[in-house]
This record gives C-alpha cells, sequence and structure tokens, in this order.
C-alpha cells in the first residue's frame, strides 16, 4: 500500500474528519471511530510506519512520544489514577486493520485480563 492512500496519513493531514485532542511535532491523537471504551484515543505517529515490525532505532523517541502523550490524555481525560490500557496491535493475527502505527489508549470501564 502506498502512503498516498493511508487512511491515518490522511487524519494526520486533516484530509480526513477525526476529533482530534492533541498533536505534537510528530504524533497527532483523536477518537476512535468505533470506540470500545468510553475513552478510546488512537495516538500515531505523523510518519508512516505500518507496523511495530518495521520501526527502527532512530524512531525509538518516537515511540516513547506515543506512550507519553497517551498517558497526558489519560490524565487529560481523568482516568489515569483509575487506570487504563494502551494497546498496539502488530498485524492481522493481533487484529490489526489499520497499517499505520497507533496506541489505543482505552479506559473509563474496567478492562478484563487476559485481552481475547
Ligand atoms: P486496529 O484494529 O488496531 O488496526 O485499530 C484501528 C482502529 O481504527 C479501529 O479501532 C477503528 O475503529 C479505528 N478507525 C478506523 N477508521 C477510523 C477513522 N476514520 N477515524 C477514527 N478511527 C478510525
Ligand atoms: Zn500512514
Amino acid at each position: 500500500m502506498k502512503v498516498k492512500d493511508c487512511l491515518f496519513c490522511k487524519v494526520a493531514a486533516r484530509e480526513i474528519d477525526a476529533k482530534f485532542v492533541a498533536e505534537g511535532d510528530d504524533w497527532v491523537a483523536f477518537r476512535d471511530i468505533n470506540p470500545q471504551a468510553p475513552t478510546h484515543v488512537l495516538v500515531i505517529p505523523r510518519e508512516h510506519v505500518p507496523t511495530s515490525n518495521d520501526l527502527r532505532p532512530y524512531q525509538e523517541a518516537l515511540v516513547g512520544q506515543l506512550v507519553r502523550a497517551a498517558a497526558e490524555i489519560a490524565r487529560g481525560e481523568g482516568i489515569a489514577e483509575e487506570g487504563y490500557r494502551i494497546v498496539l496491535n502488530c498485524n492481522r493475527g493481533a487484529g490489526q486493520s489499520v497499517f499505520h502505527l497507533h496506541l489505543h489508549l482505552l479506559g473509563g470501564r474496567p478492562m478484563r485480563w487476559p485481552p481475547g
């Protein structure tokens, strides 16, 4: 798939509407269109990275930014203390459906373990 056809590249470029909650120089965060919890936010890099298998050493700081952004958003949503889950699905066997790396921030309800 070409980057120009990537759904989340288009969201990051504001070519597709989304409910943005925060953004930084290298990432954007927006509400999932099909929320699985009261808070369900996706945090994505602006740079196109298909899966976590494709991450390169120069992107280590970027991954840290994504996780820290999710934690900040959780604080803003008022779920940091009760707890939340950060999910990164890699490839179809894990449920990945959009091949632009993204963290799911889920919270606002009890989370079961193990996940399905
Ligand atoms: P995954 O299955 O881990 O690849 O997650 C992809 C997520 O993107 C799913 O939870 C979808 O509901 C969500 N999604 C798909 N299209 C959009 C969109 N246009 N805006 C917001 N979220 C979306
Ligand atoms: Zn992309």
